[in-house]
């Protein structure tokens, strides 16, 4: 019995594994002997399996490790009562015995709903326990269903929601968090988003103030979220400008897709134009940097009388016609290497003068590995061919920054960026019409924004709406 409550914990650890990758909690080893043989995460989701059961994935693992699909004198630990399917498993590799945590009311096949266990026209050989460490396993699944009841709006099965305790207590980010999930290319995802400093009376007529109100329309890149504008923020509004800054599907406050091969140049772009339509943004400057601008640059085309001004911070239009840098290269292998990097570390090394407990605000939305499916999707995605996804746009969206903007722009340029540095920054200002020479930052690296605060004030001496 001693010996059970120990391979149960063991269990209880790979359940745990299972609720952080998004699946439903459920863990098993396979004992034999005094040792582990074999563990199993429950795995649909992410193996697009419906038999990837934690008992099956153990069962799977154990009978590799042994050599023999005859797992005999084995017991199998498993934190929630097996299916019919997995029930069926169990008896055809001869397990010795078989010792599960919770019941399973709904599907449970060891005595909840039906017992394949105790047919003796079946069953000659497997003992069963139920009830070890039940509590335990229990809680586990009703802390994971619990969010999901809570939220106002449902959550898509695909998708994880990031708790608000992550973000508890972060410095420098006191802002209202704002959500929108029914934009038509949301299709029922929650997008957060910041919305501050917006006149109360720009129906009136009245006001002035509220005519020279520009809107900064702040999008972050991979992967950074709308935190990276903390100090740019509060410069923008005690100017009496609006400040719309989205978290992008698949990071900060917004849903994660479980998968990295949901996201898509597409998508992205047109959750970003339909927020715009939906928020009736006008008078936009967009400010942009890292995909913030691969996506954004690709905006002002689609609806140019919504945009006043560009501020781009070291950012590129992917249009796929020449060949992807060798710093942008070396991020992308690096990703590929460091699946589980960490983001805080990645902000650490290139800004000196951030504080732990900011570079930790980066970590915030990907608290859980299930969280970072965005991390290794957008590297990728960069269009790199000329019929990669998102490069004809990205032409589309070179030639009108060349020929069809009318609006102000300013460039500003983090010399430190091993990944979109100087050069190309250079040559997208020689291709934005009327676009001023960079404002130069020596000490800046790719994430410009940490440097936010001067580059807020230049912005609001240079961006002036006409009136009219
Ligand atoms: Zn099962």
């Amino acid at each position: 019995m001693m010996a059970d409550l120990k391979w149960m914990h063991e269990a209880i650890e790979l359940a745990k594994q299972a609720g952080a990758s998004g699946e439903v909690p459920v863990g098993a080893v396979v004992v034999r002997e005094g040792l582990i043989v074999g563990r199993g995460c429950n795995g649909p989701v992410a193996n697009n399996d419906p038999t990837a059961h934690a008992e099956l994935m153990a069962l799977r693992d154990a009978a590799q490790t042994i050599g023999n699909y005859r797992l005999e004198n084995c017991t199998l630990y498993v934190t929630l009562e097996p299916c019919t399917m997995c029930a069926g498993a169990i008896l055809n590799s001869r397990i010795s015995r078989l010792v599960y945590g919770a019941s399973e009311p709904r599907t449970g096949a060891a005595g909840s709903v039906l017992d394949v266990f105790a047919n003796q026209g079946l069953n000659h050989h497997t003992e069963v326990i139920g009830g070890v460490l039940s509590d335990a396993c229990r809680q586990l699944l009703q802390e994971f269903f619990k969010p999901k009841r809570l939220n106002l709006k449902p959550l898509r099965e695909d998708a994880l929601r990031p708790p608000d305790e992550w973000f508890e207590g972060i410095p420098d980010y006191p802002w209202a968090a704002q959500y929108v999930s029914d934009l038509p290319s949301l299709k029922g995802l929650r997008l957060h988003y910041l919305d501050e400093g917006r006149s109360e009376n720009l129906n009136a007529g009245q006001d002035p103030s509220s005519h020279r109100q520009l809107t900064y329309l702040c999008l972050h890149g991979n992967p950074a979220w709308s935190y990276l504008y903390r100090k740019m923020i509060p410069t923008f509004t005690t100017h009496g400008h609006r400040v719309v800054a989205p978290d992008l599907i698949g990071f900060g406050k917004s849903d994660k897709f479980k998968k990295p091969n949901q996201h898509n140049f597409d998508f992205h772009r047109q959750v970003l134009l339909d927020l715009i339509e939906r928020l009736d943004l006008h008078r936009i400057v967009l400010v942009v940097q890292d995909w913030g601008g691969i996506l954004g640059l690709t905006l002002p085309m689609d609806m140019p009388h919504r945009f006043a001004g560009l501020l781009a911070m070291n950012t590129a239009l992917a249009t796929g016609t020449q060949p992807l840098t060798e710093g942008f290269l070396s991020w992308r292998a690096w990703c590929e290497s460091n699946p589980d990097f960490e983001v805080a570390k990645l902000f650490a090394r290139g800004n000196k003068h951030m504080s732990i407990a900011e570079t930790q605000a980066y970590n915030s939305p990907f608290k859980d590995r299930g969280h970072r499916a965005a991390l290794h999707a957008f590297p990728p995605m960069v269009p790199e061919h000329e019929n990669s996804s998102g490069a004809e746009i990205s032409r589309k969206a070179l030639n009108f920054w060349r020929h069809q903007w009318q609006g102000q722009s300013m460039m500003v340029i983090g010399l430190q960026d091993p990944v979109l540095g100087e050069a190309g920054m250079r040559e997208l200002q020689q291709n934005i019409q009327a676009c001023p020479p960079p404002i130069l930052l020596p000490q800046a690296g790719h994430f410009v924004q940490e440097h936010g605060q001067p580059i807020a004030e230049s912005a609001v001496q240079h961006f002036k709406v006409s009136t009219s």
